[in-house]
């Protein structure tokens, strides 16, 4: 990687191939009326491609696809450990095209090369193949029951799968929903974002030359009516959405008009990190407080973006954060030293732009708050800290998803709990201190999915269950209890004699 420079990895983005249609049934299909939209790198706003813009159609027949293949057991009916196996060839291929799927990343999402080469990319291969491993060692239970019976209780797929995904981190996001559904026998219908469709697109390819056979997993990129068909689909049994509340909510009442059909949803944040007098390494703190705002753009749902600071070391804690901040100068994705690379399009770059002016009415400017412009034609924007006075300020209380961090202060552990707590997002938090008991009743009293102490976005392996509180969403990927969410519970009671 070090070895690797911004000329190398222009060339090999030039001479990269980009398939742009819909992947369904083990083969590529433009739409049925030709319908296509651009697909725009945010890097310089070159245009890739032109993507196949679904529709009723392609939606009809990915749901045929992955039906028929479920009903025929070609893949559900598979020894678990023959799915492990295809599994794990597909996670190979999917490491032996590490760099061409970085560049797909970085090139359509905007995202830095040094992060889709360490983290998207082999994440989304660790994620199925931890599933392949797991898959073959899962049993069922033989519970208590009356002498004359005999009680099994086991775990069948649901059946098709549909997952609708958001852009931050095109395949992982999505791995964390496939890999389970698939090593679970299901057969999945994948919607990657308009805004990020490429990766997707490839590695379904990559699926079929693993030896999963057609049909058991379609991608369809196209907009938000490609969700809305499958969430409102007769014949799929679950969907599972990473994305925005509003969209989770419409989701929710799309299962109810049609099957009712389970719906998981993983939804946005607002997450705060509370940084007490007491924390034992503000340097450290600091640096983490960075880089839970800064880090790939602020396009995090668990982005620290409510620092919460207690008075006496605010000033301490300040000069800190904004020293830090300053690694994230904005600059051409490809190039390995860049740690902040381009908003994912121009509708999100201007809606974190709207952010900041209200930010300007609201609260006093720290750092940053404008474009910049490293390359023409690109969407940047500087790393942007804000003094927030009033935690109802509009900045403090929505989620922006882009690189603006507010900060508010507080006196007493309690007023810092309560301000933490006054949100309608619950997926992640942080504490900062050296007190282990104040550690741990503030952990108990913090209501997230995920709480770090002395820590900040740590744990990025499989083991630790993610999803969120309240309007965060419902259900958890990742760890075995993903699992639960592409399974339903058989009771089968035997009668003996
Ligand atoms: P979004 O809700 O706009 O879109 C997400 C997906 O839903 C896209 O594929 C989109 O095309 C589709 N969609 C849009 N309208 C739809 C509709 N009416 N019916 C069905 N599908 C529809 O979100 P986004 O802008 O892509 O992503 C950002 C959001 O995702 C943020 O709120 C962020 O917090 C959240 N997110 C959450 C997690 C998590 O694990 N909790 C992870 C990443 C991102």
């Amino acid at each position: 990687m070090s070895k690797k420079t911004l000329a190398y990895w222009k060339d090999k983005a030039d001479a990269l191939q980009f398939e742009g249609r819909a992947w369904i049934d083990g083969q590529y299909h433009g739409a049925q009326d030709g319908r296509t939209f651009a697909c725009v790198s945010p890097i310089d706003g070159r245009v890739l491609c032109a993507v196949a813009d679904c529709g009723a159609a392609e939606v009809e027949a990915a749901v045929a696809a992955a039906r028929r293949s479920f009903d025929t057991q070609v893949w559900a009916g598979q020894n678990p450990r023959a799915r492990k196996a295809a599994l794990l060839r597909w996670a190979a291929l999917i490491r032996m095209h590490e760099e061409e799927l970085a560049l797909l990343e970085t090139l359509d999402a905007g995202k830095p090369i040094r992060d889709t080469t360490s983290v998207d990319v082999p994440g989304t291969a660790y994620s199925i193949e931890w599933y392949a491993e797991a898959i073959d060692k899962i049993g069922g239970e033989v519970v208590p029951a009356d002498h004359h019976l005999l009680g099994l209780v086991t775990r069948e797929p649901i059946g098709v799968v549909a997952a609708v995904v958001p852009w931050n981190f095109p395949l992982l996001m999505a791995a964390w929903k496939f890999a389970p559904a698939l090593a679970a026998g299901n057969s999945v219908v994948l919607k990657p974002s308009e805004k990020s469709p490429l990766s997707a697109l490839r590695v379904a390819q990559l699926a079929l030359d693993a030896g999963i056979p057609p049909g058991v997993f379609n991608v369809l990129p196209g907009g938000g009516e490609v969700g809305r068909l499958l969430a409102l689909h007769g014949d799929v049994d679950c969907l599972a959405f990473t994305g925005s509340t509003a969209v989770g909510k419409q989701i929710m009442q799309y299962a109810g008009q049609s099957n009712l059909k389970r719906v998981w949803l993983e939804l946005g944040g607002k997450s705060p990190n509370i940084v007490l007098a007491d924390c034992a390494d503000l340097d450290r703190a600091a640096k983490a407080a960075a880089g839970a705002i800064f880090y790939n753009m602020g396009e995090m749902c668990t982005a620290g973006s409510r620092l919460l600071v207690q008075r006496e070391i605010k000033t301490a804690l300040l000069d800190r954060v904004i020293a830090a901040a300053r690694r994230y100068t904005p600059g051409n994705p490809l190039d390995p030293a860049t740690a902040m690379g381009a908003i994912v399009d121009r509708v999100q770059f201007e809606r974190v732009l709207g952010y900041i002016e209200a930010g300007r009415a609201e609260a006093r400017l720290l750092l940053g708050g404008s474009a910049v412009q490293p390359e023409n034609g690109g969407f940047y924007i500087e790393p942007t800290i804000f003094d927030v006075p009033q935690a109802g300020s509009k900045i403090a209380r929505e989620e922006i998803f882009g690189p603006v961090l507010s900060v508010l202060t507080f006196d007493t552990a309690d007023e810092a709990v309560r301000l933490a707590n006054d949100s309608e997002y619950g997926l992640a938090a942080a504490v900062w201190t050296a007190d282990l008991t104040q550690a741990h009743e503030m952990a108990r009293s913090l209501r997230a999915g995920t709480v770090w102490v002395n820590c900040y976005d740590e744990g990025g392996d499989m083991n630790f269950p993610f999803g969120g509180y309240r309007q965060s969403g419902n259900g958890r990927d990742k760890s075995l209890h993903a699992l639960e969410k592409y399974t339903e519970l058989k009771s089968t009671l035997v009668r003996l004699r």
